[in-house]
């Protein structure tokens, strides 16, 4: 587990300490990749364990949809963005290259979980979570942008999520800051920059981004390197303070 140094109990999970058989070793949280159910299920409850609360995982789309869970353990409708303002609410967002990323705003306590990859960026995905925080401030307090801070997760990195040219041109258009190149100079997106320049707009001063690359760090599930694989996640508490 790699804290997410929010001030909520919010974390990212790794490979390690799950009870997965491969490919799926070990701590696989994905329902969709083909692994054992009841290996899954008991994942997922570890992971709630640590939480201190059952995470409400969200089913990923690849789009902008945003859905919000009211009560401890509920399964948030299919979407990319899951926000709550309940208290002892867990939130998780799994990936394997796409970005999990965890928001918290200290004005109203509200916390959201985003699964976003090149789709969900280039649709608008980040917009579209914050949006959702932000409707949840009163009209008074939406004027400010004070207490907004996010955790952007593991992602595949800049230097080696390599894309054809039309695909990195149609991220770049929304999110410049995305172009990128791999090592050998062909065309690439950096997903996490982005986020992290588009969060920064968007008035949040407090950016933490976790820089360890899924593909090239093996403690962690990427889908790029092993094709057949399992899923980490990002999972934020709502009103569980820690700092
Ligand atoms: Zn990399």
């Amino acid at each position: 587990m790699l804290d997410a140094g929010l001030p909520v109990r919010a974390f990212f999970t790794a490979r390690a300490g799950g009870t997965s058989a491969a490919p799926y070793e070990s701590l696989n949280l994905a329902t969709h990749v083909g692994d054992a159910p009841e290996a899954v299920a008991r994942n997922r409850a570890a992971v709630s364990v640590v939480a201190g609360a059952p995470v409400s995982f969200l089913t990923a789309e690849h789009g902008i949809r945003v859905v919000e869970v009211t009560r401890p353990g509920q399964q948030p409708e299919p979407g990319d963005v899951v926000v709550t303002r309940t208290p002892g609410v867990a939130l998780g967002a799994i990936a394997a290259d796409c970005m999990p990323i965890l928001l918290h705003d200290a004005v109203t306590g509200a916390v959201a979980a985003v699964h976003a990859g090149r789709e969900g960026l280039r649709r608008g995905a980040v917009d579209s979570a914050v949006a959702a925080l932000l409707d949840m401030r009163t009209p008074v307090q939406r004027r400010g942008r004070a207490g907004l801070s996010a955790s952007i997760g593991p992602a595949i990195c800049g230097r080696c999520y390599e894309v054809p040219l039309d695909l990195r041109d149609a991220v770049a258009a929304r999110h410049p800051t995305a172009r990128s190149a791999t090592r050998a100079g062909t065309p690439a997106l950096d997903l996490p920059r982005a986020a992290e320049s588009r969060l920064g707009e968007l008035g949040f001063t407090a950016v933490i981004r976790h820089r360890a690359c899924t593909a090239e760090d093996p403690t962690l599930f990427s889908h790029r390197r092993d094709g057949v694989t399992g899923r980490h996640a990002g999972v934020i508490v709502c009103g569980v303070s820690v700092r």
